[in-house]
C-alpha cells in the first residue's frame, strides 16, 4: 500500500552542531527513517553538516548567528550554547509553521526531537503545540552528575574543597567528585548553572530517547526514570541498528585501512581523542616515545590544530619519524568505526567520548583511558571502575607509563582478562539488539509512541 506524504507522520531532529552531537541524531534519524517516518533535520549554519550524505532527509538551515563576532574556540562552549540557544529560535519556529501548513510536501509534522543541549526547542514545540522529545548524547549516569552538581551549587559547596576531590559522590555509585570536574578555586558562574539546569530540565519532553543500553547505564536509567516521570527509551547503541551514511564533518583518510590489512591481528594501538580536544607539545613527544618504547605497531589519528602552537605534527620529536611507516600510522582523521571493527586492532588509547566509548565496547576494543573534559572523566571512570573494560593512563607526559600502559594492555596477563571482560560486554549489547533484547524492545515501544501521536 502507498502512503502519500501527506499521511505520514514526519519527525524534525534538531541536532546540537557538533560531531559527538550530530553523529547520534543523524544515526536515530536513520533509525526512525527505516521505521517509515520522514524524517527533516533543522541543522544551524554553524558547523554545518554535510547534507549530501543523507538524500533520505530533508534539510533546513537555522539562522544562528554565532559566527558574527563570537569566540567559538573550545574553551568558550557555554557561550557558544548560550548563543545558539537564543539565536535559532525565532528560525525554527517560522520554519516549522510554513512547514506545518505544507502537508502535501512535508507530511504530518508530528513531533520535535532535540539533542538535550538544543534546548530552546521545547519552547517552540510548544509554542506550535507539537510533541516534544529530547535525545540524551551522552550516558544516563553523566545526566546525573548535572543534578549533583545543581545540588552543590544550591548548596553552596562550590568552590569544592580540595581534599573531597578524591571521595566517592554519595548517589553517584562509582564517581568522585574529581569525575565531576568542580572547580575547586573559583566559583562556578551563573550563567553555567543556568546552562546545566536547561540541559538537565528534559523531564517536561513528553519522552526521552537515550544513545545507551540497560547493560551500561541500567541503575542510572532507573533513578532517572523515578527522577522525570516520562518514558525512557534507552535504544542504543545506535550505530549498530542499521548502516548510517559518514556522518563525519571531517574527510576519513581511508587508506589506513590497507596498511591495518597488513597488520597482525590484535596488534594495534588506535589512537584518538575525538573531534574537540587538544593537547600540549609535550604530550605529544610523550606520547610519540612511549609508543616508540612500548613496541607495538599503532594507528594514531592527530587532527589539524590538534597541538597548541602548531598545524598538525611538525612538532613529532626528531628519531620517531623512524617508526612511521611499516611500524605505525598518522592520519589526520580515520573510518573510525571501521577501524576499531579491524580484525587487528587490539587497543583503543581513547579520550573516552561516549560515541567512542560505545563504538569500542561494540567491536570488543579494550581501551587505555586518557579523559580530557565534560563527560569523559566519568566515562573512563565507568570503562576502568565499573566496566573494568579498559586501564587508566595514570600520568600523559610521561613516556615511561605511556610504554608500560600500552604493554600492560596489549600484550600482559592483565590485558588478557580487560579483553575478556570486554568480549563479554560487546555480547551482552549484541543481545540487547536482537529480537527481545533490552534495546530492541526499546525501539519498538519508541516506534509504537511516536505512531500513537494524532494524525
Ligand atoms: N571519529 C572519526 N574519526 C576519527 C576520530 C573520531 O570518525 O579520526 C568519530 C568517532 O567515531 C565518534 C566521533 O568522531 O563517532 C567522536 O565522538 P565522541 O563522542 O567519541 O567524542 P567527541 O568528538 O564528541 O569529543
Amino acid at each position: 500500500m502507498v502512503i502519500l506524504r501527506a499521511q505520514k507522520r514526519s519527525i524534525v531532529l534538531v541536532p546540537f552542531p557538533y560531531q559527538g552531537h550530530t553523529t547520534p541524531m543523524l544515526q536515530l534519524g536513520k533509525i526512525l527513517h527505516s521505521r517509515g517516518f520522514s524524517i527533516i533535520v533543522a541543522h544551524t549554519k554553524f558547523n554545518s553538516l554535510n547534507t549530501l550524505n543523507h538524500p533520505e532527509f530533508v534539510f533546513f538551515p537555522l539562522e544562528d548567528n554565532v559566527s558574527a563576532g563570537l569566540d567559538t574556540s573550545i574553551g568558550n562552549i557555554s557561550a557558544v550554547i548560550t548563543a545558539i540557544n537564543e539565536n535559532c529560535k525565532v528560525s525554527l519556529q517560522d520554519s516549522l509553521a510554513q512547514m506545518m501548513k505544507d502537508r502535501e510536501n512535508h507530511g504530518h509534522v508530528c513531533c520535535i526531537i532535540y539533542d538535550a543541549v538544543m534546548h530552546f526547542s521545547r519552547s517552540v514545540a510548544n509554542h506550535l503545540n507539537i510533541s516534544s522529545m529530547v535525545l540524551g548524547t551522552f550516558s544516563a549516569f553523566y545526566m546525573q552528575t548535572h543534578h549533583t552538581i545543581l545540588r552543590l551549587g544550591a548548596e553552596n559547596s562550590i568552590p569544592l574543597q580540595e581534599s573531597k576531590l578524591l571521595e566517592p559522590v554519595p548517589e553517584l555509585h562509582a564517581l568522585r567528585f574529581k569525575d565531576l570536574l568542580i572547580p575547586v578555586n573559583t566559583e562556578i558562574p551563573q550563567t553555567v548553572l543556568e546552562l546545566l539546569k536547561d540541559i538537565s530540565n528534559i523531564g517536561s519532553s513528553i519522552g526521552i530517547i537515550w544513545n545507551t543500553t540497560e547493560d551500561l547505564d541500567h541503575k542510572s536509567l532507573s533513578e532517572l526514570r523515578q527522577l522525570y516521570k516520562v518514558p525512557i527509551f534507552p535504544i542504543g547503541p545506535f550505530h549498530k541498528i542499521v548502516p548510517a551514511s559518514s556522518t563525519s564533518f571531517l574527510k576519513e583518510d581511508t587508506s589506513c585501512i590497507e596498511w591495518l590489512d597488513k597488520q597482525a591481528p590484535n596488534s594495534v594501538l588506535y589512537i584518538s581523542l575525538g573531534s574537540l580536544a587538544c593537547i600540549e607539545e609535550k604530550e605529544l613527544e610523550e606520547t610519540a616515545w612511549g609508543l616508540a618504547k612500548s613496541g607495538q605497531p599503532f594507528l594514531w589519528v592527530v587532527r589539524p590544530c590538534s597541538v597548541n602552537g602548531s598545524n598538525w605534527i611538525e612538532q613529532l620529536p626528531n628519531g620517531f619519524q623512524d617508526c612511521i611507516g611499516e611500524r605505525g600510522q598518522i592520519v589526520k582523521w580515520a573510518p573510525q568505526k571501521e577501524v576499531l571493527g579491524h580484525p587487528a586492532v587490539g587497543g583503543f588509547l581513547t579520550h573516552c567520548g561516549w560515541n567512542s566509548t560505545l563504538e569500542s565496547l561494540c567491536e570488543a576494543v579494550p581501551m587505555i583511558c586518557r579523559p580530557c573534559f565534560s563527560d569523559q572523566m566519568a566515562n573512563a571512570r565507568y570503562i576502568t571502575h565499573v566496566w573494568k573494560v579498559g586501564l587508566e593512563l595514570e600520568e600523559v607526559n610521561d613516556r615511561e607509563v605511556i610504554g608500560k600502559t600500552v604493554k600492560r594492555l596489549m600484550i600482559e596477563n592483565e590485558g588478557k582478562q580487560v579483553r575478556q571482560r570486554v568480549l563479554d560486554m560487546k555480547q551482552k549489547l549484541d543481545t540487547s539488539m536482537k529480537k527481545s533484547g533490552a534495546s530492541y524492545q526499546s525501539l519498538s515501544d519508541l516506534t509504537d509512541f511516536i505512531n500513537s501521536f494524532p494524525l
